[in-house]
């Protein structure tokens, strides 16, 4: 039978990060030694409070639906840890947890977007982010930035790209796929913008250079995207939250409730854990990846491959490779096929990152120092073949 497929499915493109990550698999599979830093998650496990207070819930029968928004005692810890961080005060009232960022993406661009209306990001940013807005009508606005800006939008040239159709600006600072952040001032401008910021601030609690800030420090009016999987280690929790203006929550709760429900009662449990006790294990976390940044950010400009604008948060390092291979999927591709390193092209988050390729250092010290140790025999001998004549 010819089962015919809606268009908006139809557009929807696959994630690249992906098939390399699928590539890797089956090179494993078949003997070969595979190093991942391709990988948009933590090596490390769930702090154990979070996994003990799961296990708590379950034994103690905490398997029901939940108000739709979340339990009270979660969106009042999620306001407490922005308060504490950001000294910002927020209503409960105005969070709505569910089952990751994600879900919370969909729900936000479907009540925002009408056909043709548009969502202006920057120019690379996360790869599932014009998907979105694309599954909803929308069209997704690129707006070109520079590698000497982290890859960040300058907000005079967010305002050239306004249009009647605008809905919304969509920032994600510290940044996936740069590690950079958004200059507090530059925040404050676009927060001034006519129309509301979307704020992904899921890498908050992982910033190692400069201050991580929050849209919320500036203005009510905005939207901010938070979870768990990042900063907490909980990937697989399936855990994150909204933030929203007062006078968008009514019709986000409309939608979470006919679409998704409530988020899995345990692990709201499991979450509430997380913020009152797991700084110390974010702690330890943190000065870990700080301190593999440091060395892999030094060995890739050891190797000419000079990453975009400083890393200062999030796990990953944007390094330029375009001297190599400005095909950054066939690079990747055959960097993964000749020294088992797995990366991931630039040009999944945009054309501006062509040339560029993204590494993970949510992987050891070891790995990463392996993986550059064979990165430099790769080099070393794709340099030796450009020099026949
Ligand atoms: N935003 C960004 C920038 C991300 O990198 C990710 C995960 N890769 C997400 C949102 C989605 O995270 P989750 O659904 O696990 O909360």
């Amino acid at each position: 039978m010819n089962i015919p497929l809606s268009r908006r499915c139809r557009a929807v493109t696959p994630f690249l990060a992906m098939e390399i990550m699928e590539q890797a698999k089956a090179l494993e599979a078949a003997g070969r030694d595979i190093i991942y830093l391709c990988l948009g998650e933590p090596d490390f496990p769930t702090p154990e409070p979070v996994t003990r207070a799961a296990a708590a819930a379950i034994a103690g029968g905490e398997t029901t639906y939940t108000h739709s928004l979340g339990l009270l005692e979660l969106r009042q810890e999620i306001a407490a840890w922005y308060g504490a961080r950001r000294g910002v005060a927020i209503d409960p009232g105005r969070i709505i947890v569910s089952s990751g960022t994600s879900p919370l993406l969909l729900l936000l661009f479907a009540a925002l977007l009408e056909e043709g209306d548009e969502i202006i990001l920057p120019d690379p940013s996360y790869a599932c982010y014009p998907n979105f807005i694309r599954f909803f009508g929308g069209r997704p606005v690129s707006l070109r930035t520079r590698p000497e800006d982290g890859f960040q939008p300058r907000p005079r040239e967010v305002e050239a790209c306004l249009s009647p159709r605008t809905r919304a600006l969509l920032v994600n600072s510290p940044s996936n796929p740069t590690g950079s952040l958004l200059a507090p001032a530059w925040l404050e401008q676009l927060a001034r913008l006519p129309v509301p910021v979307i704020s992904d601030e899921i890498y908050h609690g992982l910033t190692y250079e400069g201050e991580e800030r929050s849209i919320l420090e500036f203005t009510s009016d905005a939207f901010v995207l938070g979870g768990f999987s990042k900063t907490f280690a909980m990937t697989g929790w399936r855990l994150g939250f909204l933030i929203a203006p007062a006078s968008c929550m009514r019709a986000l709760q409309s939608l979470h409730q006919n679409f998704l429900i409530c988020a899995n009662h345990f692990v709201q449990r499991a979450a509430i854990a997380a913020l009152r006790e797991g700084g110390p294990y974010v702690a330890t976390m943190r000065e870990a990846y700080d301190q593999r940044r440091q060395v892999l950010v030094e060995r890739l400009q050891a190797l000419g491959l000079a990453p975009a604008g400083r890393p200062r948060g999030a796990f990953y390092v944007l390094a330029d490779a375009r001297h190599i291979d400005p095909d950054s999927r066939r690079l990747a591709l055959d960097i993964l096929e000749n020294t088992g390193v797995a990366l991931t092209p630039g040009i999944d988050f945009g054309p501006a990152a062509e040339g560029y390729l993204r590494f993970s250092y949510a992987n050891s010290l070891e790995k990463i120092n392996e993986a550059c140790d064979r990165l430099a025999g790769y080099l070393r001998r794709a340099e030796s073949v450009r020099r026949q004549p």
